[in-house]
């Protein structure tokens, strides 16, 4: 099992981390020969959206990526990293790679006071630490999206097929239980 990182900016170091604890090899991605390597998942980490977007244009990555990912490709976004996979962003007009069903809201929850950890619940796993940066929101949900968790009534984490996102931060936490599941959902596990 062999796990890719998008690492042009964000907390990629982090996302390593969970998954060596995990025992899972991974390699980061800066820039497209990497993307072109062979790999069992992707990672696409918390950071600023438009900043990594832009970084994915420039190296000519984002059309690789959104092929890869429509392919089938496993892929799990965290914060910015969903913001990428989101259908649509609300409140945002740019297009980004747009592979899931879902509706998001960038800086959800305030700019200034959008961040805290609180704890919570993800599928079957109960009492997480849930660590939320400027994060966006999940508004709505379209087909085949599976809902995992919600925080005080609103989305914080859904999966579609090969697509895996959460609007926290579980690289930043010491828990690998998210990271568990997005490896088996590779497995076929899940
Ligand atoms: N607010 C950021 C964005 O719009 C996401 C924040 C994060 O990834 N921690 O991309």
């Amino acid at each position: 099992m062999l796990i890719g990182i998008m690492a042009l900016q964000g907390s990629f170091i982090e996302h390593a981390n969970r998954l060596t604890e995990l025992g899972i090899a991974s390699f980061e991605i800066r820039q497209k020969k990497d993307l072109e390597r062979e790999m069992d998942g992707i990672i696409l980490p918390g950071g600023e959206s438009t900043t990594i977007y832009k970084l994915l244009v420039d190296l000519d990555m984002n059309q690789l990526l959104k092929r890869k990912i429509e392919e089938g490709l496993f892929v799990f976004g965290t914060c910015a990293g969903l913001l990428l996979l989101a259908k649509e962003v609300h409140n945002h007009d740019e297009v980004f790679l747009k592979t899931m069903n879902i509706v998001s809201r960038k800086n959800a929850y305030g700019r200034q006071l959008g961040s805290f950890r609180t704890r919570g619940s993800f599928a079957d796993h109960d009492d997480l630490e849930l660590v939320f940066i400027r994060a966006p929101y999940i508004e709505e949900v379209g087909k085949d999206v599976e809902v995992l968790s919600i925080h005080e009534a609103l989305i914080v984490a859904a999966k579609q097929d090969n697509m895996l996102a959460t609007s926290f931060h579980p690289e930043l936490s010491k828990d690998t239980r998210i990271h568990e599941y997005f490896i088996n959902m590779i497995k076929g596990n899940i």
